[in-house]
């Protein structure tokens, strides 16, 4: 978020108030323990000859027979052709929702990876479905391109990426998908298709984002622009005026995007506009002290919220906080060095702000969150499984440390969601089945179709997949 160490570690001063408050609420404040029951960093025991997998935030978990890695495009068709066993394509692990596990086996394609052909004329490059962000992302440097968009991190695969509709902030950007111009893929019958808009338009609508439960993609061909810089201010100021200019400042920048700090009443903003001239440069993101600083603050006064906000009112800074240029890849994309379980909702543009109002009013009625909220704007496009199908959708996003309970995301927060019309992001945390998002997408039925005519025997579902698309699940 770019708030300088020095600055937010004024929290520190705060506990010099706390000790002074000799009060039993505040002593058994400090003895509660905030990490959840079934937490655990290590992986999974595997049984002897079987493996062991979890995903980025550990929740996930599983013990395949076989976690395949094919070294090339003829060797994974052949791998899903013969193999007895249901295949869940992997990326880099960094869904939450339970789309990658499977018991039978993990599939890898990291071999297939890298720039396989660049059209300088149409500016569309190529490269393996195992290619992660910033593996793209660096290469299109070098060649003088770039993505319009990028999500937060760019760990993640491009498979990955597409499959789930991951998407950056920006409201006439649309989500990473929609610069796929063309995809390969190997069918559950272990059959090579190249799809495209014009050879197969059902197809390309659907393969886009696909949950990778249509197939295993192998490349895919991807819409570049040529490279460019942005200019970023970060600021620091009160949520409520935030909220009174939001639509107004997503509309004026390029890239607008809120991260609003539970229990403190605060918010850190973040615009990006083009940038022509000089470059500053960007120092490396500070994330990991300014959690740690909310934390501290969280523990010490969560018991009494009003002091936890005068405090935090007083430590952190105020105006702006940053002001930076440098290559679009370079402000973008940050790390996130701190692990925590998310879950993230897509509202329509015109429900997004009332639906805010009341995520934020119950995330700062629990005084045990301290985790930032993040607040996007995405523009829409027309795969079947797009959240963002049908109209801008503002993004909430809700996060809890990877430790700590996340249960109430369920019970407190996605019911405010789904009252406004929101649909959960695939990679993210939710827990709603068939029914749910037969509602939500008027294309539900198309792809399960589809899915079921090109994999009738479900080799490519799990558990997680087989609920979201109402068919019945043998291991
Ligand atoms: C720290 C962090 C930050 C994040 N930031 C953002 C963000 O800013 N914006 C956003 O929208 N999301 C964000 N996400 C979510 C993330 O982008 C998605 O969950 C994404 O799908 C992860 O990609 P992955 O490569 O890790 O894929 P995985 O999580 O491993 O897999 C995701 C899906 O892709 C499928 N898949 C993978 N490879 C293939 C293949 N070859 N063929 C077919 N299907 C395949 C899998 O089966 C699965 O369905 C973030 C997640 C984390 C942990």
């Amino acid at each position: 978020m770019g708030v300088s160490r020095r600055r937010l570690l004024q929290v520190g001063a705060g506990a010099a108030i706390a000790t002074a408050i000799p009060v039993g609420q505040h002593v058994a404040w400090g003895m509660r323990e905030f990490e959840r029951d079934d937490y655990s960093p290590d992986y999974p025991d595997a049984p002897a000859g079987e493996e062991a997998w979890m995903n980025w935030a550990g929740a996930q978990r599983a013990t395949p027979i076989d976690l395949a890695s094919p070294q090339s495009e003829q060797a994974l068709a052949e791998y899903v052709r013969s193999s007895a066993h249901r295949i869940r394509p992997r990326g880099s692990g960094h869904s939450f929702s339970g789309l990658v596990p499977s018991e039978g086996a993990i599939l890898d394609v990291s071999y297939l990876s890298g720039l396989q052909n660049y059209d300088a004329d149409t500016g569309i490059a190529t490269f393996g479905a195992g290619t992660t962000l910033f593996q793209a992302a660096s290469k299109l440097h070098e060649l003088g391109r770039a993505f319009l968009n990028l999500p937060d991190i760019v760990d993640q695969t491009l498979a990955g990426t597409f499959s789930t509709a991951t998407h950056g902030t920006g409201e006439t950007l649309t989500a990473l998908h929609d610069y796929i111009r063309g995809f390969r893929m190997v069918t559950a019958a272990g059959e090579i298709v190249g799809v495209s808009a014009a050879s197969n338009p059902d197809l390309f609508s659907a393969g886009k984002v696909s949950l990778g439960a249509l197939g295993v993609m192998t490349s895919y061909s991807v819409q570049t622009v040529p490279a460019f810089n942005l200019h970023r201010i970060v600021r620091a100021e009160p949520i409520e005026q935030v909220l009174d200019e939001l639509e107004a400042r997503a509309a004026a920048h390029r890239n607008f995007e809120v991260f609003y700090l539970p229990g403190t009443g605060m918010a850190a903003t973040l615009s990006h506009d083009v940038h022509e001239g000089d470059i500053t440069g960007v120092q490396p993101s500070e994330d990991d002290e300014i959690l740690e600083g909310l934390k501290q603050l969280r523990d010490q006064f969560g018991w009494w919220p009003w002091l936890r906000r005068r405090i935090a009112q007083s430590a952190l800074p105020s105006g702006v906080i940053e002001d930076v240029s440098d290559a679009s890849l370079e402000l973008l994309a940050t790390t996130r060095p701190i692990k925590f379980n998310e879950m993230e909702y897509h509202l329509p543009r015109d429900e997004g702000i009332a639906a805010l109002r009341q995520v934020i009013e119950k995330m700062d009625r629990r005084k045990d969150a301290f985790f930032p909220m993040e607040i996007r704007y995405i523009a829409p496009d027309d795969a079947w499984l797009s959240p963002f199908n049908g109209g801008t959708r503002m993004s909430i996003a809700i996060h809890a440390a990877v430790d700590e309970r996340f249960d109430y995301f369920f019970s407190e927060f996605q019911p405010i969601f789904l009252r406004h019309g929101g649909r959960p992001h695939w990679g993210k945390w939710h827990n709603l089945k068939h029914d749910d998002f037969a509602m939500l997408y008027p294309e539900f039925s198309r792809f399960a179709e589809l899915r079921r005519d090109l994999d009738p025997d479900g080799k490519f579902l799990n558990p997680h997949l087989a609920e979201l698309f109402g068919e019945s699940f043998d291991a």
